[in-house]
């Protein structure tokens, strides 16, 4: 087995107990390698080493701390095109999502390569004279990071360039799917001057090595990406040792568009925001509300554009709309299109698998219409290139449907009236609002997270990452004269 298949414990490229396949949802007879798998006994060497490099790291230099994450972003901004290929090619995204996906990683890290040297803290008199105080932020310990496929460079970057930044030890279980980006990530920081252990990658099922990560004693903080029924096991697996822990978690997005619509802007965001990365993204606008007098024209308009989308290869030049992660995720996509029939809404256009010319999981990107908010296919998360319309009489009505969700994570209204915009922002029910913005798209340099169902805990990126990674230490200092 390759090096380049292995997970990298305690400083070690090691061998698993067991390996799992590899293969290009674009073209099943691509077989990309065979993944380590790693067992229990694996993940305990990964855990008292970590503690160990963790306290020398918390104690190293901050030019060194903040060298060694720029060097890692620098590294995969310019490895960016070959990296995001080998992304694309296992995933299913297209190239230029991949690249771009990488290229953003590494804004991660040199990003959180700046934060180290903004050290700030807090000083006071002491309310008893003759004493200071002084409070300052330390970091957590070892941090178990736990992170999807669907964005599987992004997601961990975002989570493991501020842990670093912070002086924590990070053990990092990535999804299955998506092993070879994990690996190729883990390469470039084996290769930093940082203490043995300090960074583990160990990939391996969820049910028994992310499980028994959220399980042990030995980890002072989790952060979690994925399902809301995973991430609800986490926190109730972290409950138990009291773990401080944060979850990102699932979504039914909603996108508003309102009778005074600039057309163009509004199909554009539907279109890019529904149907972008195959629709497999926790801000995906699955839910299209639109006002009644709009309705029509958006709708002619939606068909054209999704109906002009290119599905194929996603290491293929044109291609807009790679296929869906796995055969599972094709069969999810095909049910619930069965489902919205039977719900009663009529299929605009699309739905369909696509037979092209490489075995994959392909599917034409679907608009359906006559939805309404109670049907199953507007409150469950699709990760899938379907979206449905779902008219309304007026701004009143949209808000309380968009709102109407388990959810929470974005939304957006596509408005030219300024007093609709911010009475949206201000009465929307979710973490992130976009304003005549698909509601996919986020910066790296400002906090990211939802509310409701689809999240938990501190909010993610930006500096607010610091609330998970750190922890306050407020210190009494006498000068000890009377
Ligand atoms: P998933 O929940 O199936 O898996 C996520 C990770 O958890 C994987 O690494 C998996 O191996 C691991 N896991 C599985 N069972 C576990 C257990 N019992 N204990 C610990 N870990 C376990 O999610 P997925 O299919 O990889 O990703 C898709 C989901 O992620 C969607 O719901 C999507 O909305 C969500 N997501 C959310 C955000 C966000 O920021 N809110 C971003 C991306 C993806």
């Amino acid at each position: 087995m390759s090096k380049l298949s292995r997970n990298f414990i305690a400083g070690e490229w090691s061998q698993g107990a067991s390996t799992i396949p590899n293969i290009n949802p674009s073209d099943t007879n691509d077989l990309i390698g065979d993944f380590a798998q790693a067992d229990i006994s694996q993940l305990e060497d990964a855990f008292s080493c970590a503690q160990i490099a963790q306290k020398e790291w918390a104690e190293t230099g901050l030019e060194k701390r903040q060298a060694v994450l720029m060097s890692i972003g620098e590294e995969m901004m310019a490895r960016s095109t070959e990296l995001g290929e080998l992304l694309s090619r296992e995933e299913g995204k297209p190239k230029a999502e991949g690249k771009g996906e990488v290229y953003r990683a590494g804004q991660f890290f040199t990003y959180y390569a700046a934060e180290v040297l903004r050290q700030s803290g807090d000083t006071a008199d002491s309310v008893r004279p003759g004493i200071e105080v002084d409070v300052r932020r330390e970091a957590m310990g070892t941090v178990a990071i736990i992170s999807p496929w669907n964005f599987p460079t992004a997601t961990a970057s975002w989570k493991i360039a501020p842990a670093l930044a912070f002086g924590n030890a990070v053990i990092w279980k990535p999804a299955n799917l998506t092993p070879a980006s994990a690996v190729a990530l883990t390469e470039i920081i084996s290769k930093q001057d940082i203490p043995k252990g300090l960074f583990s990658l160990v990939m391996g099922p969820g049910s028994s090595i992310g499980q028994a990560l959220a399980e042990s004693p030995k980890i002072h903080a989790i952060s979690f990406t994925g399902s809301y029924d995973v991430g609800r096991t986490i926190a109730a697996a972290a409950a138990k040792n009291l773990t401080k822990f944060q979850l990102e978690l699932g979504s039914k997005n909603p996108l508003v568009v309102m009778d005074d619509a600039d057309i163009d802007i509004a199909v554009a965001a539907a279109t890019g925001g529904a149907f972008g990365s195959t629709g497999q993204k926790c801000t995906a606008s699955s839910r299209l509300i639109v006002h009644q007098d709009i309705h029509d024209e958006f709708v002619d308009r939606m068909k054209l554009s999704t109906s002009a989308l290119k599905v194929g290869h996603a290491l293929e030049e044109g291609t807009q709309i790679g296929p869906a992660v796995s055969e599972k995720q094709l069969k999810s996509n095909l049910d619930y299109m069965s489902l919205a029939r039977k719900e009663g809404c009529e299929v605009v256009c699309g739905g369909d698998a696509l037979d092209l010319g490489t075995p994959g999981y392909y599917m034409q990107p679907a608009l359906l219409t006559g939805g309404d908010n109670s049907m199953r296919i507007n409150r469950e998360e699709l990760f899938a290139p379907i979206a449905c319309v779902i008219k309304v009489a007026d701004y009143e009505e949209a808000l309380m449907l968009a709102n109407d969700t388990e959810f929470g994570l974005v939304s957006g209204i596509i408005t030219q009236s300024l007093s609709r915009a911010t009475h949206f922002r201000r009465n929307s029910e979710t973490g992130c609002v976009m304003v005549n913005l698909p509601t996919a798209g986020t910066d790296y340099h400002v906090p990211f997270g939802g509310r409701k169902n689809s999240s938990f805990g501190p909010r993610e990126q930006g500096k607010y990452a610091k609330e998970l990674y750190t922890q306050v230490k407020t210190s009494y200092i006498s000068s000890g004269t009377p």
